[in-house]
């Protein structure tokens, strides 16, 4: 099955707002075995949508659209797909009274631009939209299924995962997927498939495909079969993680964050955090997990000399010899930091983020990570790039990629 996913708003192609909704829309697809061979972002416009169609509906079985439902005058994406798909527009009651009672509640008129909202196609199939007032719409023409979805992120998500993904999943084309996904750590994407290269021949003359997924500090892996075949799937998958035992480190698409969080949990232990290069976005990483109140207890950012004395205790004498960016100042940050925040483990970070400040010995790119835990305190070097925001989120994922490690060995 193959889908089109098309955004349509003047701000996404001025760069205002950033077109989210592909993304999210082509990963959720892609779990379901659908394949999304086109993504196409177009102006609020009614000659452009209908063009569009044209183009989308003969190639794809599936297009979602997100976009241009709002009630202003520049939303034209309801009025094209009723004239497209040759309908009425009607009033849909249940939509009404939900639009009715949400503006009734804020005490606030429901203006007739707004009234205009519980309008819908005759010939569609009305996908309620619990947070909002347009409802999303499914038209079905010439074996193509085409959804129209609106264009806020919370709204359009719901929409999917309520609505369309449970009908997509329901296909029969569909029925068969089969997949599993492992997660592999501390191997770039190409040295990976050069390891495995045996592996994947196998798995590839099997009749099963295999993605690979590389975001920074993880490669995952996804094996798929399209006709049902569980058993080849996960003999596969388990000769795998026993080629790749000291990469692989999950199965599922939990984050390092998440599975640390698990642990934690488990063990009734807690972390904090001292940062200098990343300065936040470590603990950050970290409270993205709900309930991570369970187990973490704070930070200490200290990103200049005078606080990292005065925050951390970092002799003076120290800072000046040895550098901030240092293996003696990140022990010293995430030992010191341990004790102040009264925590099982701490993480502590330092280094040079770029893109000036580097120097032969300590170019740009160079961090430092240290963790200090109940067995002690150990360091290690990290050479990244020339990008500062790469360098600080590979900082990020590296430290809790450490953070993990120490805890399956302890
Ligand atoms: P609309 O349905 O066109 O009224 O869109 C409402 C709001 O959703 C817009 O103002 C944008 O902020 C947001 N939005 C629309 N399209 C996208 C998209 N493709 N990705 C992310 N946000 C979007
Ligand atoms: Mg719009």
């Amino acid at each position: 099955m193959q889908a089109e996913i098309i955004t349509i708003g003047d701000e996404l192609l001025i760069g205002q707002t950033i077109d989210t909704n592909s993304a999210w829309i082509g990963h959720a697809l892609s779990q379901i075995g659908v394949r999304v061979t086109k993504i196409s972002s177009i102006q609020d416009d009614e000659l452009e949508i209908k063009q569009q169609l044209d183009v989308s509906i003969p190639k794809a079985d599936i297009v979602i659209i997100t976009g241009g439902l709002g009630p202003t005058k520049d939303d034209l994406t309801k009025k094209v797909l009723n004239e497209y798909f040759g309908g009425n527009l009607i009033v849909n009651e249940k939509v009404q009274a939900r639009n009715e009672a949400y503006f009734a509640t804020r005490n606030r008129p429901n203006l007739a631009v707004n009234q205009q909202q519980a309008l819908v196609p005759d010939n569609c199939t009305v996908l309620f939209n619990h947070n909002g007032t347009a409802p999303g719409m499914w038209f079905e023409k010439s074996n193509t299924i085409v959804v129209s979805l609106p264009g806020v992120p919370y709204e359009m998500k719901a929409l999917m995962s309520d609505e369309v993904l449970p009908r997509l999943r329901e296909n029969k084309q569909l029925k068969g997927l089969y997949c599993r996904t492992i997660q592999t750590t501390g191997i770039g994407e190409s040295f990976l498939a050069e390891y495995i290269k045996d592996w994947e021949n196998d798995v590839r003359k099997n009749g099963l495909s295999l993605a690979y997924l590389p975001s920074p500090g993880i490669v995952k892996l996804r094996l798929s079969s399209y006709s049902g075949e569980h058993e080849k799937v996960n003999r596969a998958i388990e000769n795998l993680k026993t080629l790749i035992p000291q990469y692989f480190f999950a199965e599922n698409d939990d984050s390092f964050s998440q599975i640390i969080g698990k642990i934690l949990m488990q063990r009734k232990q807690t972390i904090g955090t001292a940062e200098s290069c990343t300065s936040g976005k470590l603990a950050n990483e970290i409270v993205k997990i709900p309930g991570a109140s369970a187990y973490y207890n704070g930070s200490i950012v200290a990103y200049s000399y005078a606080l990292k004395e005065k925050l951390l205790d970092i002799p003076s004498a120290l800072l000046d010899k040895q550098g901030a960016v240092s293996k003696e100042c990140v022990e010293r940050m995430a030992m010191n930091g341990k004790e102040k925040l009264s925590v099982d483990y701490c993480i502590a970070t330092s280094g040079i983020a770029g893109p000036t400040g580097g120097t032969s010995e300590k170019p740009v790119g160079t961090v430092w990570i240290a963790i200090a835990g109940p067995n002690g305190v150990e360091a290690q070097r990290f050479q990244f790039g020339q990008l500062r925001e790469v360098n600080i989120e590979l900082s990020c994922s590296n430290a809790l990629r450490l953070l993990l490690n120490k805890l399956k060995n302890e």
